[in-house]
């Protein structure tokens, strides 16, 4: 069987004597000759000698597996999307199959599932494959699903698995569905407008698909100290610690902030009667920068909040004002804005609070000493 229709074509070996060729690839030539590609491994050949030719079996049976299934997929896809649907393409050999057809949108998980289903139900009722040739016309009125745009001779081969599809078809098949043994779909996809694509396996390939996702499920469980069976349960667990520890961590942090900062409310100054609170607050982070913030405003009650960290070799700035300071000028925004530069960054944000990061961490005390200027300037 040479490429054709979108089945891969035999691979085999052709002996003669001593003589060995190994057939990689068949394909059709002018005339109905079919090309053997391959190389000699052994021997000779030379002309007028008798050969043997031998198919590779299995990879023959599976790809015969494969090509079958795309029928019963045909047939299945069209009672479920409706008959609409026909065949835009397919590639078909030994490890997989894909199936191109026209559909408009992308199918939901539960027509992809009703699609495997009855062709798994259709492998499952064991249907007798027949094959015949005849012609076009006959063919037509056996209701053969054919290629649109597709050129027939004047005989055809009809294909037909029990009752459930019948399809014009050069391919090869298997002698029954049952020897299929089971289909599973991998995915689904678009490849161009109104063009869908199905990628799925059979028989042997299902199993080796299904053991390799057993084996990454065993690796992922012992990661975990589980088994497959309560990976999830393990899993949720996990990430219910994971959630409970980063809180933990994050008090944690805004604790420590806190506690650098040491008895900041001895450094709170009054500019043109707004408190000002400008401080450093080692090793916190932009959040817990903010949450620092927070809470020190309310501590002072009404005034002006800044704060400065280094983290990281980076510099993180934020800046709050209270809706009475704002009343008498103050603008976290443009507060930042005057004082980023020395930190070697930038930033802004809104009137009662704003963020920058910078680059400088040395510039952070001339930063915070700027505070008071830029604010003195804000002021009314
Ligand atoms: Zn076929």
């Amino acid at each position: 069987y040479g490429t054709m229709g979108g089945q891969c074509g035999d691979t085999g070996v052709i002996r003669c004597g001593d003589g060995e060729f190994v057939v990689q690839d068949t394909i059709h030539l002018a005339g109905g000759k079919i090309g053997h590609i391959g190389r000699m491994t052994s021997g000779m050949i030379k002309l007028g000698d008798k050969v043997e030719l031998s198919v590779n079996p299995a990879g023959r049976a599976d790809t015969c597996k494969n090509h079958s299934a795309t029928h019963l997929l045909q047939k299945a896809l069209r009672t479920v999307l409706g008959s609409h649907v026909e065949q835009a393409g397919s590639y078909v050999d030994a490890h997989r199959l894909r199936f191109d057809f026209s559909h408009f949108s992308a199918m939901t998980p539960e027509e992809l599932a009703k699609v495997e289903q009855i062709v798994n139900d259709e492998i499952n009722a064991h249907l007798p494959v027949r094959t015949s040739v005849m012609t076009l016309e006959e063919a037509k009125k056996t209701g053969a699903m054919a290629l649109f745009g597709e050129k027939y001779g004047d005989s055809v081969r009809v294909v037909q698995m029990g009752d459930f599809s019948t399809e014009l078809c050069g391919g090869t098949h298997v002698a029954n569905t049952g020897d299929i043994a089971v289909f599973k779909i991998l995915s689904e996809s678009g490849v161009a407008a109104g063009v869908r694509r199905i990628e799925a396996l059979t028989g042997p390939g299902v199993f080796a698909y299904y053991k390799e996702l057993e084996d990454r499920l065993s690796e992922a469980a012992k990661i975990v100290k589980a088994t497959p069976a309560n990976l999830a349960e393990k899993l949720t667990h996990l990430m219910a610690e994971v959630k409970q520890l980063s809180s933990e961590n994050e008090s944690l942090k805004s604790k420590a902030a806190r506690e650098s900062l040491g008895n900041v409310m001895d450094q709170v100054k009054e500019i043109k009667g707004v408190k000002l609170l400008a401080a450093k607050a080692d090793g916190a982070d932009m959040n817990g920068l903010r949450d620092l913030g927070d809470q020190l405003k309310e501590k002072l009650g009404e005034g002006v909040v800044v704060l400065a960290s280094e983290k990281d070799g980076k510099v993180n700035l934020v800046a709050m004002a209270t809706d009475s300071a704002m009343a008498q000028g103050a603008h976290a925004g443009n507060l930042i804005k005057g004082i980023a530069a020395l930190v070697g960054g930038g930033g802004g944000g809104r009137p009662n609070m704003a963020q920058a990061g910078g680059k400088n961490p040395a510039g952070i005390p001339q930063a915070i000493a700027e505070v008071e200027k830029v604010l003195e300037g804000q002021l009314k």
